[in-house]
């Protein structure tokens, strides 16, 4: 099993030898918790994509801690990247960029891209700037389970992996940074923590690619975050007591044996989203639904992410 550090500057110490030495890391970041190596070390992130049962087709993203690191990592600075980095870094936003052929090809997945994000979690950040190299790191949840939130959600993914977490509480926005790509015209390949309403203030013609364009950026493909159990979006079924509900402040179908209520805020909701949908998947309940938020009169932008989450977690979209 995996085994937990904490906080403390020896933690940090303990795990960026780890790194040196080649280990991956579960490491905290303000979206959700990664699986961390040295980007440049090719022995070191192939075991990221071994442990994942992550398909070689998809890229990760590489995390630093200053930004004059990107130059170590992408050929071409597009004019806009100084505005979006002002506005935006540290924080929930990857930006796609043109990758400098030193990127091993396994970080691309053989592409001529690299996404780059620097975060904003204070621990992350320390690792980052103790060992003064980009660093490799994918959500830390096998391929297609839901990320993990919490250093606990990082074991039950890695029952048997003896790798360490730097353990820092439930993680802050409880949903993956927004990737955009700046290759050509702007557009976001994955919706995530930062809105989109926000980008486009400063990119106005910003595109969204919608997940059937997978191979753009394949971490969004259809159906991904999804619970083992079965898990439909409710349209009036009936409900008995050996099934549960995810609900968002709404009415909760009569019958029902177990309810998830994440509220009608939808910044409450997304921190709260993939760790309900885990215990819903532990309650070994027979069926799960989810009665989808209800949009009359809010902004519909705000819930844009959990939407997408829902749509792909279920088996109706
Ligand atoms: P995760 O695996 O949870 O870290 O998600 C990373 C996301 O970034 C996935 O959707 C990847 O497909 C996407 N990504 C990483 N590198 C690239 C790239 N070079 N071009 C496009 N998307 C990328
Ligand atoms: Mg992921």
């Amino acid at each position: 099993m995996a085994h937990r550090l904490g906080t403390s500057s020896s933690d940090i110490v303990a795990a960026v030898d780890y790194l040196r030495s080649g280990g991956v890391v579960g490491v905290p970041t303000e979206t959700v918790y990664g699986l961390a190596a040295s980007a440049f070390n090719v022995e070191a992130v192939s075991k990221i994509f071994r442990l994942k049962g992550r398909p070689a087709s998809n890229p990760l993203i590489l995390h630093i801690h200053h930004q004059d690191q990107i130059e170590q990592i992408a050929s071409t600075i597009p004019k806009s990247l100084p505005r979006i980095v002002e506005e935006f870094w540290p924080g929930p936003l990857t930006v796609v960029l043109k990758s400098k052929s030193s990127v091993p090809e396994i970080v691309r997945a053989g592409g001529d891209t690299v996404a780059i994000r620097l975060p904003s979690h204070p621990i992350f950040q320390q690792l980052l700037a103790k060992i003064n190299e980009p660093l490799a790191a994918p959500s830390a949840n096998r391929s297609n389970h839901i990320s993990p939130t919490t250093a606990s959600h990082v074991e039950d993914d890695f029952p048997k992996e003896p790798f360490p977490i730097l353990d820092a509480g439930p993680t802050a926005t409880g949903l993956e940074s927004t990737v955009l790509s700046l290759v050509g015209v702007p557009t976001v390949l994955r919706l995530g923590a930062t809105s989109v309403e926000s980008l486009r203030q400063i990119l106005p013609d910003l595109t969204i690619k919608t997940p059937s364009h997978q191979s753009d950026s394949p971490g969004t493909s259809k159906r991904h975050y999804a619970p083992q159990t079965p898990f439909f979006v409710w349209s009036n079924q009936n409900l008995t007591k050996d099934e549960g509900v995810l609900i968002f402040g709404t009415p909760t179908p009569d019958g029902v044996g177990h309810i998830w209520d994440l509220s009608d805020n939808p910044f409450h909701a997304g921190k709260r989203l993939y760790a309900a949908l885990r215990e819903m998947d532990q309650s070994q309940l027979r069926t799960l639904y989810v009665v989808l938020p209800n949009l009359d009169g809010v902004n519909k932008n705000d819930w844009l992410v959990i939407m997408d989450r829902l749509r792909r977690a279920t088996q109706s979209g």
